[in-house]
């Protein structure tokens, strides 16, 4: 059959693009082995490792008020597949209105503009645009012993089998991952050690924000650095996580070994025929999410330059416009797209966010001054923003604490659209809401 676009993969990288397509007139045939839209970020990843963390950040705000309480795992395990099967319903609904073929199936690649899919049904595809939006797996080392250790998959799946809390977990890794598992489990009553190969955590963000993440973590939270692991034995229920410390042997009995290890592009099979460059990395793109094949556009985890949904999402529409117009007209500003690292507490960041440039001017305020900091007694943090010298204009900013999730998005909003900290200022923040210490922070350097 020939269609005018084939669109691998059903994640954010893939539908909003395959919609946007098939509205303008196009014919457009998706895939994905899971049978459900979402990919692994409604399956296995941010929507379940949400709700979990919502749940677990009300646990921690309720035990601080209403005394002798504890958390019904099950219970928010449900509510987690509960979510789950809402937006499975909600995204079915979505294929039918824009008129997308959906084959429950995995895609492999027959030749430069030929695939076959395969599953509930086989179908051999002949396309004129490819949209390849695989995404991305887990990144298990080959460490003795990683049979017995389960990833974030294992934990948020769609009906995991992991409905008992865990009495206590070592997770191996230092990215957000590792981080943001470490401290829900943590608020949740599970005793945690991360073990670290390197001397920092999150190594590809700034370590000034990283820093006052440190000290807002729960202390009890168990982070050993420089401890590489070397082995994971079972014993009856119980796993044996031997690691080196400053050239010693040492170990740590536990329940649940969690491998944080990252993450790896997925490519389909027969991808070596397309001819497309991949790096390290993942495939090569340029903001235009075109590939060196013209006709191949790859969107989303699978590029690995920025994998998070909402930066998928955008990528996916300018894919698909740029399909649409047949040259390239849009282009992902990935500068200006924000990042949650959703520790409880939680930090964000958008944009350019050091000073190291004297061209720079900084402006901040602290969370022990803002009201609604103040009526939840979340009292750390800060909100940091970046401003060129002369123009004043937003550079970029970030969040430590209280709504940083949400709050970053009004800092990137400014940034995106290049504001000045004189209109940023301009705009009444809600009161009392924890967005008035971002206008609070612009006032103070003008
Ligand atoms: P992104 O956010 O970039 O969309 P995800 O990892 O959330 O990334 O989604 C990628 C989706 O692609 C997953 O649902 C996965 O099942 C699907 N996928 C991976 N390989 C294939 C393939 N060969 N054929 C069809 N779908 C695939």
């Amino acid at each position: 059959m020939k269609y005018e676009v084939l669109v691998i993969g059903g994640g954010g990288a893939s539908y909003p693009g395959a919609f946007r397509l098939s509205k303008a007139g196009k014919t457009v045939i998706m895939a994905d082995p899971k049978g459900v839209l979402g990919g692994n970020c409604l399956y296995q990843g941010c929507i379940p490792s949400k709700t979990i963390r919502e749940m677990a950040e009300l646990h921690l705000r309720s035990k601080r008020f209403f005394a002798n309480i504890s958390p019904n795992f099950e219970l928010i395990q449900d509510h987690k597949d509960k979510v789950q099967e809402k937006r499975f319903k909600q995204h079915d609904e979505e294929i039918k209105e824009n008129n997308v073929e959906f084959v429950k199936g995995e895609v492999q690649v027959t030749g430069d503009k030929t695939a076959k899919i395969i599953g509930e049904k086989e179908v051999d595809v002949e396309f004129n645009y490819l949209i390849l939006g695989t995404g991305s797996e887990p990144f298990v080392p080959r460490i003795p012993g990683s049979e017995h250790c389960i990833t974030s998959d294992d934990l948020y799946k769609y009906k995991t089998e992991i409905r008992k809390l865990p009495s206590s977990m070592v997770i191996i890794g230092g990215g957000y991952i590792a981080l943001e598992t470490a401290t829900i489990f943590k608020a949740l009553g599970t005793e945690v050690h991360v073990l670290v190969r390197s001397d920092k955590i999150l190594r590809s963000i700034d370590q000034r924000l990283v820093e006052i993440l440190k000290k807002m973590i729960d202390p009890e939270i168990d982070i050993k650095f420089n401890s590489p692991v070397l082995e994971v034995e079972k014993n009856g229920n119980e796993l044996k996580v031997t690691f080196s410390q400053k050239g010693e042997k040492k170990e740590i009995i536990t329940e649940k070994v969690v491998m944080a290890t990252g993450r790896k592009p997925v490519l389909p099979k027969g991808f070596e025929k397309l001819g497309v460059k991949v790096s390290q990395k993942g495939v090569e793109v340029d903001e235009s999410i075109r590939t060196n094949i013209p006709y191949v556009f790859a969107p989303g985890d699978v590029n690995g330059i920025s994998p998070y949904f909402h930066s998928a999402v955008r990528q996916s529409l300018v894919a698909s416009r740029n399909i649409l117009t047949g040259r390239n007209t849009d282009f992902v500003n990935f500068s200006s797209i924000p990042v949650t690292v959703f520790t409880i507490p939680p930090i964000a960041y958008v944009g350019i966010i050091t000073n190291r440039d004297s061209s720079v001017i900084e402006a901040s305020y602290k969370f022990e001054r803002d009201s609604r900091a103040q009526i939840y007694d979340e009292l750390e943090g800060e909100v940091r923003l970046f401003f060129e010298k002369g123009s004043l204009r937003a550079l970029g900013g970030w969040v430590a604490g209280i709504d940083a999730p949400s709050l970053i998005n009004e800092i990137g909003y400014a940034v995106h659209n290049g504001l000045t900290a004189k209109q940023m200022a301009e705009f009444a923040d809600q009161h009392p809401m924890s967005n008035e210490s971002i206008t609070n922070a612009v006032r103070s350097i003008i």
